[in-house]
């Protein structure tokens, strides 16, 4: 293979956990890196380095369970690219995690943050586990040895973990709380997405959401679609989704249709949102909400429908389902939830994707917000938050909008040629040493 600069790129020597799984999020992002290389002018010939994380750690997290066995869990702090600042990026609890899953999310959170300018490299961290099944003594332990284990890389300068699938504000205040007393001194700054009460911020538990109606609003602008009486389909009812569906009911929108791991709702006339997410908190799922119909899984995705949010886990819209798409506008809400070929699918079809790398960045701007907080012990109003948040999702958009026109490329190749040309330029600058 070469780079349109001509550099060889010595893609030989690989060892194979760094080989494209063509079907897995780490292909997926491989994929994603080639369209973004021809356009990279003489900074190409750094692009290797975005196809190799900077450190990858796997420990063996045993815990005592409550029936006094001792179980073992496989976990990983994946530090992608540090070129830009310290890694940073959210811990995963789900019984699907793997390492090349943790790569992939490690190099969105690097050019996610390059994308939204935030003084912050890229890492992913998780934990093969189904929390589920644990009781919160059992997951308390599992977070404090997990902590431990990865206390080689983590640290307010370092790397900074944040809440991702399964992990909330508790599970940040005992990461927070054992790095401290391994440390010997209160560390508020080591993790984001903490209590407010502990160091935490306004606004972000709410704030990928909030970022995802920012796009989707300046998306519908630019685009001429009304928000008033336009249709959403949510896949993915937690932080994320039922947030957005929140603000784009406020908005006006209808949400017509929700699935999450608990059922696949519909209702035309859009459903009562402050209800659904009553509901979710109590029932743990959308599943048996009684002002919506049951829908069958499968037809979730031809939903009638003018915006679609996946706001899951990644490798949801493929090449066997994009094509029943209706939506005019797929706004990405988890990381990854798009395949390539999927991709290509929906650009033929002229459906405009805002991709995870710019539409799902508010969570991790917030959590710059709280770091900054932290460091300063000085804390902002929540006004003064979500008004900057939506400053920079704006600002950050409305440059990729522009690139995407430049070159007449799809926003995520455009999110990834200002992203990619930030992380390499640092690279650069800094050069290699030793
Ligand atoms: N887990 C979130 C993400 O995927 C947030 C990461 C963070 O705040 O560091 O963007």
């Amino acid at each position: 293979m070469s780079s349109p600069t001509g550099a060889a790129s010595p893609t030989h020597s690989l060892p194979s956990y760094l080989q494209a799984d063509h079907l897995g999020p780490w292909g997926n992002y491989l994929q994603q890196v080639d369209r973004v290389t021809p356009y990279l002018g003489n900074l190409a010939r750094w692009v290797e380095t975005l196809k190799r994380p900077k450190r990858i750690l796997i420990v063996d997290v045993p815990i005592e369970l409550d029936n006094g066995t001792i179980a073992h869990y496989e976990g990983y702090r994946v530090q992608h690219n540090l070129s830009r600042g310290p890694g940073k990026g959210g811990v995963r609890f789900h019984q699907d995690v793997t390492l090349s899953e943790v790569m992939a999310l490690s190099a969105w959170m690097s050019v996610k943050n390059a994308a939204v300018n935030v003084p912050y490299g890229g890492a992913k961290g998780g934990i093969r586990v189904d929390p589920k099944k644990l009781s919160m003594g059992e997951l308390e332990r599992l977070t404090r040895r997990y902590t431990s284990e990865i206390g080689l890389l983590i640290g307010p300068s370092k790397d900074i973990p944040a809440p991702d699938v399964n992990t909330n504000g508790q599970v940040m205040a005992w990461m927070m709380d054992t790095y401290s007393m391994n440390v010997g001194a209160t560390a508020t700054g080591v993790v984001t997405g903490k209590p407010v009460d502990l160091g935490g911020s306004l606004g972000r538990v709410e704030a990928t959401g909030r970022g995802v109606f920012t796009v989707g609003v300046e998306a519908a602008k630019l685009t001429g679609l009304h928000l008033d009486g336009a249709r959403v389909a949510v896949q993915g009812f937690g932080n994320v989704g039922g947030i957005a569906a929140k603000l784009f009911a406020e908005a006006g929108a209808k949400v017509v249709a929700v699935q999450d791991h608990t059922g696949t709702i519909f209702n035309s006339k859009g459903v009562d949102v402050p209800a659904l997410l009553a509901h979710v908190k109590t029932r743990g799922g959308v599943g048996g909400f009684a002002g919506a119909d049951v829908m069958k899984a499968e037809e979730f995705w031809g939903v009638d429908c003018e915006i679609l949010i996946p706001a899951a886990l990644e490798g949801q819209i493929t090449k066997d389902n994009a094509g029943q798409i209706k939506a005019k506008l797929v706004i990405e809400g988890a990381n990854g939830p798009t395949t390539t070929e999927a991709d290509d699918i929906l650009h033929d079809k002229g459906v405009l994707v805002l991709p995870d790398v710019i539409a799902n960045a508010g969570g991790v701007t917030v959590s710059y917000f709280e770091w900054v907080q932290d460091f300063s012990s000085f804390f902002w109003s929540e006004d003064e938050i979500n008004a900057r948040l939506v400053r920079i999702m704006q600002e950050a958009f409305a440059g990729i909008w522009q690139v995407a026109q430049e070159h007449k490329v799809s926003l995520r190749t455009a999110t990834f040629i200002v992203a990619c040309q930030r992380i390499l330029h640092a690279r650069e600058m800094r050069g290699l040493y030793p």
